[in-house]
């Protein structure tokens, strides 16, 4: 009685179950807490040995919704300001399951010439949006980490060829190292993609000139001089996760002309700067870049995952990817495109769906008053926390991230970690409003990034009053 066969007719049991259960979530969404612990127990009832004869579809689909939206992290609501975390617009949201409605291979061009056209819409209308030049080449991964890759992947392409080796085939045996160097702005995942790639993550090496991790250009030119016209690789990071600091691309893009490096640009979040004229400064130059990451699911608010990558030679990608050599698989000089061919994956999801549909719901105009909403709403807790007393501004705020910390007047500097250590605990306990800490030139301070469609002036405002609240606990 088990076989799905006999669900045949009713398949669509279980999408009116998501349905029906979406309304009151999402009507709901901006007064939950973020997480509420007193629900983690549900999370048993997830576990049991796997059954013999199933629930069927809907008393399946029907307890993982009863225990989602209750134990679930609501950080697609307005205040998850932990990490970077995005949301989901209505129309990437509907564009997600109309993904898993669908059900579309998005690797080859044969296999859906629709999920392939959306996604070739879709990289035209992101490169756009950003002020990337049409011609630039571009893939959509999983996440920024996987851009990393991709762009990186790319780059070692291009590297190897100049010691004339094609890394594809013959891999790294007998090549030197790959120079990569960067600023202190530079993202752990950048160092995971040299890792996943072979060329090790400590390989990196970064020229800052403070504690703050901004990048001495001296250092760095004096560095690629050494190499003696050996050709490497810069990343430039635009939007740094503690602070919003980014690096002067344009500097770096002359650096990058001036030795003939390969400049890559980190813009996870921090891309979506380009969409304000208040901050298109800061992503002035990635038109420059030879390649360049970017996240869906942070700033752009689609639903998890979705990342880019763009390359200025569109030919790259193939290079580094492609060719798999496999009879039942188009070749390379296959007119049409085949996504599988150029970034990591064989099969995919059609991912290219929310974004092409958020886009189109909302337009260049929408986007950019959101963005500039979250800038107005940063700049506002900024100039909260500097009015405050008890609290102490850490670095200017430039985009969505504001850096602070808790500094209550008569506490002696050695104890003020300590304490916002605890304060970032409580607040995470108490779930109202999410904003763990990290560490910035030394400090213990809470970073909150506000990026979720959803989040205004006062959700920003919460978190103050909460905190405050806390201290006094
Ligand atoms: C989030 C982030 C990344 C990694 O992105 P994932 O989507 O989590 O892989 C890389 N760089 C920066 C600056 C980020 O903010």
């Amino acid at each position: 009685m088990s076989d799905p066969i006999h669900e045949h007719d009713t398949a669509a049991a279980g999408l009116d179950l998501v349905a029906k259960a979406a309304e009151p979530y999402l009507r709901t969404l901006d007064d939950r807490l973020v997480h509420d612990r007193t629900r983690d127990a549900l999370l048993r009832e997830l576990e049991g040995p796997l059954p013999e004869k199933g629930d069927g579809g809907p008393a399946a689909v029907e307890r993982l919704l009863r225990i989602g939206t209750e134990a679930g992290t609501h950080s697609s609501g307005p205040r998850f300001f932990h990490f970077v975390v995005g949301g989901s617009t209505p129309a990437a949201m509907a564009g997600d399951w109309a993904t898993s409605l669908l059900d579309q291979g998005g690797g080859l061009w044969l296999v859906s010439p629709f999920a392939t056209h959306v996604e070739t819409v879709a990289l035209g209308w992101l490169k756009d949006l950003f002020g990337i030049p049409a011609s630039f080449g571009g893939v959509l991964t999983p996440s920024a980490t996987l851009a990393h890759v991709t762009g990186l992947a790319a780059a070692r392409h291009w590297w190897a060829e100049r010691h004339g080796v094609d890394v594809a085939a013959q891999g790294l045996a007998g090549l030197p190292q790959m120079p990569v160097l960067s600023s202190g702005l530079v993202h752990a995942s950048t160092r995971k993609a040299l890792q996943i790639l072979g060329c090790g993550r400590d390989t990196l090496r970064t020229f800052s000139r403070d504690d703050a991790g901004r990048v001495d250009l001296a250092a760095m030119e004096a560095a690629l001089t050494a190499l003696g016209g050996a050709p490497a690789v810069i990343v430039a990071n635009l939007g740094e996760v503690n602070s919003g600091d980014s690096d002067p691309i344009n500097d770096l893009a002359d650096l990058a002309a001036r030795h003939g490096a390969w400049l890559h640009v980190d813009g996870a979040f921090g891309i979506f700067t380009a969409l304000s004229p208040r901050t298109a400064h800061l992503a002035r130059g990635i038109e420059r870049a030879n390649s360049i990451t970017a996240d869906g699911h942070k700033w752009l608010n689609v639903p998890y995952e979705s990342g880019f990558s763009f390359v200025q030679d569109p030919e790259i990608l193939g290079k580094a990817f492609g060719a798999w050599g496999a009879a039942y698989l188009p070749s390379m000089d296959d007119e049409r495109i085949n996504y599988n061919m150029l970034g990591p994956e064989s099969s995919r999801r059609a991912r290219a769906l929310p974004i092409w549909a958020t886009l189109r719901a909302y337009g260049r105009e929408g986007y950019r008053e959101m963005v500039e909403r979250h800038l107005d709403a940063a700049s506002h807790l900024g100039a909260l926390v500097e009015r405050s007393p008890d609290f102490e501004l850490v670095a200017p705020v430039q985009m969505s991230v504001v850096c602070f910390r808790y500094r209550p007047p008569g506490v002696p500097e050695d104890r003020l970690d300590d304490l916002n250590s605890a304060l970032g605990a409580a607040l995470l306990a108490d779930g109202r409003v999410y904003a763990g800490t990290s560490t910035y030139r030394g400090m213990t301070v809470f970073r909150p990034t506000l990026v979720n469609w959803r989040t205004t002036r006062a959700d920003a405002e919460l978190l103050l009053d909460v905190l405050r609240e806390l201290t006094l606990r």
